[in-house]
């Protein structure tokens, strides 16, 4: 069986006409030759109003409830998809993700997916029908409905991909495909027709906000072939695949940016082997997520601490830290929000010295300052004020040759 996963998210199926359009997508993969399970996600911003109702009812809606709220929204879709493609002639039958078989563990709101019982599908699939699965929902072992996250239902479709031993996986969306920066704000973003799943994961991370992270690690794990594509355009999308399968890499494949960054700084910490994991063991317990971490010895006795958070954490960060700060023993604590982050990506900084030179470089001669700094093998994160972001992405999309003319590597 030639088998594909193609995966619509909430603007491709955002209302019947839409979805009938969607019928037609299909079909013609079917007429192609191909075995089609059909990965959908909720209609339009049906996820969000769930989310909107239930906390007018409660301000801290139980996450078990919230769950067996929202995976409603893609159980209309792919009825609805069904009732589509039954009306072009063709065998089409719906699933849950309990019915697909998709066991989670039993984190409610951020479940991983911890096994695929594929065997209803694959008859399915064999029986001549299409299986058209809901996104972003599975079931524990204890028959609890859970949701994989927001954007979860990428992780559905590559999840599904790997277990099926699709051929592809198809993520259609409301843009052409993966860009050298978000085209909604850099004008000169180029669409990228092949980038490989390192780099691809960097930038949804980084916030590139088109796939879902933990889809690009699964399909990064089980080698899945991924491309991404829009569902109202007919033109060829992203390939996400191995590096080694693509040819010249670019120094920067492209520039990401996060205008939700705060910083916290420590001041006169004990120096003492211990204290960098209880403070940040106090920070994981309240579930704040620790992005860049800065250390400096300013006296033997004594080191100062400065981390960044996302923003929208900084109160519930201050209130951990204010309250430990007799058992952690800091001096003084300095609170910065109204921060941004900015990174460039790529697999040629391996092999190529000088992209963090070129990248100081050109945020210094715009005077833009630099207040943390994160490396790892294939990205540069520069944390800056929000203000200069969006200006100092299109600066580094520019000095590092990204826009329209640039083909051949800096
Ligand atoms: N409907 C869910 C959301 O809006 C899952 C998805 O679309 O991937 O987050
Ligand atoms: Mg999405």
């Amino acid at each position: 069986m030639k088998i594909i996963v193609m995966k619509f998210g909430g603007t491709s199926v955002g209302s019947t006409e839409r979805i009938r359009e969607v019928a037609k997508r299909v079909e013609e993969k079917v007429q192609a030759g191909y075995k089609c399970v059909v990965v959908l996600s909720a209609m339009g911003k049906t996820t969000d109003t769930l989310i909107d109702m239930a906390k007018e009812l409660n301000p801290h809606p139980s996450p078990r409830e919230l769950d067996m709220l929202l995976a409603t929204g893609e159980q209309i879709s792919i009825s609805l998809l069904s009732v589509a493609l039954h009306q072009l002639n063709l065998e089409a039958r719906s699933f849950t993700g309990w019915q697909a078989g998709i066991v989670t563990d039993a984190v409610h709101g951020k479940a991983i997916v911890s096994q695929v019982k594929s065997e209803k599908l694959l008859s399915s699939l064999k029986r001549g029908e299409i299986a058209v699965v809901a996104g972003f929902q599975g079931v524990t072992d204890q028959g609890e409905i859970t949701t994989l996250g927001r954007g979860g239902s990428d992780t559905t479709a590559v999840t599904l991909a790997a277990a099926l031993s699709a051929e592809y996986c198809e993520i259609y969306t409301d843009v052409t495909g993966v860009y050298t920066a978000d085209p909604r704000v850099v004008g000169q973003a180029q669409k990228i027709d092949e980038i490989s799943y390192e780099e691809m994961l960097e930038l949804a991370r980084l916030g590139a906000g088109v796939l879902h992270p933990r889809s690009v690690e699964c399909a990064l794990t089980h080698k899945v072939n991924l491309v991404v594509r829009s569902s109202f355009e007919k033109v060829p999308g992203t390939w996400i695949k191995e590096q080694d399968q693509m040819e010249e890499s670019l120094q920067v494949r492209g520039i990401a940016h996060d205008l939700d960054v705060a910083r916290i700084k420590l001041l006169g910490l004990p120096n003492k082997p211990d204290i960098l994991a209880q403070l940040f063991t106090a920070l994981a317990d309240a579930h704040i997520n620790v992005d860049i971490i800065v250390q400096s010895e300013h006296q033997t006795d004594q080191i100062d601490v400065a981390f960044s958070i996302s923003e929208d954490e900084g109160e519930a960060a201050k209130k951990v830290l204010r309250e430990k700060q007799n058992i952690l023993g800091f001096q003084d604590m300095l609170f910065e929000g109204g921060l941004a982050k900015v990174s460039a990506v790529g697999v040629g900084m391996m092999t190529r010295p000088g992209v963090a030179a070129n990248m100081f470089a050109c945020l210094s001669e715009a005077n833009i300052a630099v207040k943390m700094v994160s490396t790892s093998e294939i990205k540069l994160s520069c944390v800056i004020d929000r203000d200069r972001a969006i200006e100092a992405a299109n600066r580094l999309h520019d000095y590092f040759g990204l826009g329209a003319d640039a083909k051949v590597s800096v």
